[in-house]
């Protein structure tokens, strides 16, 4: 059986040998690829820009 233990982008899945790099979160066995960092960055400043701040705290 092939056991999956390479670490994983746990926003898109793929493995550490399909992305650039990965960046382990705050818990454990959880993971960012360089494409979903990227990505999440857009978003972030297109949300700055038209004044949408995603999770407000209040
Ligand atoms: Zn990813």
């Amino acid at each position: 059986m092939d056991k999956d233990d390479a670490l994983r982008c746990s926003f898109c899945g793929r493995d550490e040998d399909e992305v650039a790099f990965l960046l382990a979160g705050g818990a454990q066995s959880v993971y960012i690829c360089g494409d979903c960092v990227d990505m999440c960055v857009d978003i972030i400043k297109r949300e700055k820009l038209s004044g949408h701040v995603p999770h407000t705290s209040h």
